[in-house]
C-alpha cells in the first residue's frame, strides 16, 4: 500500500511543473546572472521573472524581494539585518514564545550580544494577544517579530493588529510567513509588515531557497558579505534553478490557492472529527477559528508522541511529534510548552500537516490508524505501569 504523507509542514515534494521549469537552468541556461554576456543575461532575466512572481503572490514590488538560501536565512537576515542597522539607543526586540528556532535562536544570539528580547506569551491555543505585544513595547524597541501561521500548532496570529502597534511607534515589523505564503490569501499591505520570510520547500519548490520581503525604505544591513548581488542585501551568486523554482511555485500557489484552501480545510476537519469522535482524552492545540487549513496539532493523554509517530510509520502514515523522548526524558517542544498543555498530555503531542495531493481516502486510513495506534500505546502504557507497580521489572 502507498504510504500517506501528512508532514507537509516539515517539507513538501517539488511540483512537477516546478521541476520542469527548473530543468533548463542546470545545464543549458547556466550563466552567472552578474555576467554581461548573453549567457548571463538569460540567467538574469529568469531571476527577475521569478522575483516578479514572488512579489505578485505577496502583493509587493519586485524590488522589495531578496532571494535567500531558505526560510532560516530570511529570518536571520530580517532580525540581524535590522539589528545591525538600528538607531543608537534602540536595543530591544519583541517576539513571541512560539517562534520557529530560526527566529528564536537568532534573538537568543542577540541577547548574548547585549540586546534585550521580550518573548510574549500565548494562550492555550497558541494565539498571541496584541495587548501583550503592546505592553512589551518600549521607547527602545526597534523590531517586532511574530510568526504569521504557526508551523506546529497551525494557529494564525493577528499580525495586522500587531503591525499597527509597531507602526504607530516607528518600530519595524517582521513576520515569518513560511507556513502561510501560498496557503491563505493575504498581502504585505493587509498585514502592514516591513519584513516577511518565505521558504521554497514548504510550497513545493526546492529546499535551500527562500525570500525575504523588505519594504522599500526599511533600515537594514546585509548579514552576509561578498559581491553586489540582491541589491547588496545578500551576497553570493544566485541559485538560479532554485530561484526559478520558487517563482514557479508562487505562480502555481496563487493560481490554485482558492481550490486547495477549501479542500484542505475540509480534509483537516474530517481528520479532526474522526479522531475526536473515536479517541478519548485528546486535546486540540490549534485555535478553532484562526487556523491554517493544513495543520492539525493534538495531544493524546498518557502516550508518547514519538512512539505514536513510529507506530504510525509502521502502518504507512508519516506525521511528526511535538515531543521527543531521549534516554528516560521527554523533551516537549517550546511551542507546546508555551501553550501550557499539562505535561501528561504534552508528551503525547503530534502534528498532522496536509498537502494538496492528499485524498479523503488517505485521511480515512490515517485516522483509522491513529485510533488503533493510540489505543495500542495506551494499553501498553497501562500494562507497563501495572507491571512496574508490582516491582517485577
Ligand atoms: C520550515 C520553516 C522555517 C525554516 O525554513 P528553511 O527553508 O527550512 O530554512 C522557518 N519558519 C517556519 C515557520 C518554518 O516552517
Amino acid at each position: 500500500m502507498e504510504h500517506v504523507y501528512l508532514d507537509h509542514s516539515a517539507t513538501t515534494p517539488v511540483d512537477a511543473e516546478v521541476l520542469a521549469a527548473m530543468m533548463r537552468f542546470f545545464a543549458n541556461v547556466f550563466g552567472n546572472p552578474s555576467s554581461v554576456h548573453r549567457f548571463g543575461r538569460e540567467a538574469r532575466e529568469a531571476v527577475e521573472e521569478a522575483r516578479e512572481k514572488v512579489a505578485c503572490l505577496l502583493g509587493a514590488d519586485p524590488g522589495e524581494i531578496v532571494f535567500t538560501g531558505g526560510g532560516t536565512e530570511a529570518d536571520n537576515l530580517a532580525i540581524l539585518g535590522t539589528a545591525w542597522a538600528k538607531e543608537d539607543g534602540k536595543d530591544e526586540i519583541v517576539t513571541s514564545a512560539v517562534e520557529h528556532p530560526a527566529v528564536m535562536n537568532t534573538c537568543r544570539f542577540l541577547e548574548g550580544r547585549g540586546f534585550r528580547v521580550t518573548y510574549v506569551p500565548v494562550d492555550g491555543e497558541g494565539l498571541v494577544d496584541p495587548e501583550e505585544v503592546r505592553k512589551a513595547l518600549t521607547g527602545r524597541t526597534f523590531l517586532v517579530s511574530v510568526m504569521h501561521g504557526n508551523n506546529e500548532t497551525g494557529t494564525i496570529a493577528p499580525i495586522a493588529a500587531i503591525s499597527a502597534l509597531a507602526r504607530e511607534r516607528g518600530i519595524l515589523m517582521h513576520t515569518d510567513a513560511v507556513q502561510t505564503v501560498g496557503k491563505i490569501p493575504f498581502d504585505v499591505d493587509d498585514l502592514a509588515v516591513d519584513l516577511l520570510s518565505v521558504a521554497g520547500h514548504k510550497i513545493h519548490a526546492p529546499k535551500g531557497v527562500g525570500a525575504l520581503y523588505i519594504r522599500r525604505g526599511t533600515r537594514i544591513q546585509a548579514a552576509q558579505f561578498g559581491g553586489h548581488q540582491e541589491g547588496e542585501r545578500r551576497a553570493g551568486t544566485e541559485n538560479v534553478p532554485a530561484i526559478v523554482g520558487l517563482g514557479k511555485a508562487c505562480e502555481i500557489a496563487l493560481r490554485d490557492m482558492a481550490v486547495h484552501l477549501d479542500r484542505l480545510g475540509a480534509l483537516r476537519d474530517r481528520l479532526e472529527q474522526a479522531i475526536l469522535t473515536a479517541v478519548e482524552d485528546v486535546r486540540v492545540n490549534t485555535h478553532p477559528v484562526h487556523r491554517l487549513p493544513h495543520i492539525l496539532n493534538v495531544s493524546f493523554q498518557g502516550i508518547k508522541g514519538d512512539e505514536l509517530v513510529r507506530e504510525l510509520d509502521n502502518r504507512g502514515i508519516a506525521i511528526s511529534a511535538g515531543a521527543a523522548c531521549g534516554a528516560g526524558t521527554v523533551k516537549i517542544s517550546h511551542v507546546i510548552e508555551a501553550l501550557g498543555v499539562p505535561r501528561d498530555w504534552a508528551t503525547g503531542t503530534v502534528r498532522f500537516s496536509l498537502g494538496k495531493a492528499n485524498t479523503g481516502e488517505e485521511i480515512d486510513r490515517a485516522s483509522a490508524a491513529v485510533v488503533e495506534s493510540v489505543d495500542k500505546l495506551r494499553r501498553i502504557a497501562e500494562l507497563e505501569s501495572t507491571l512496574g507497580g508490582r516491582g517485577c521489572r
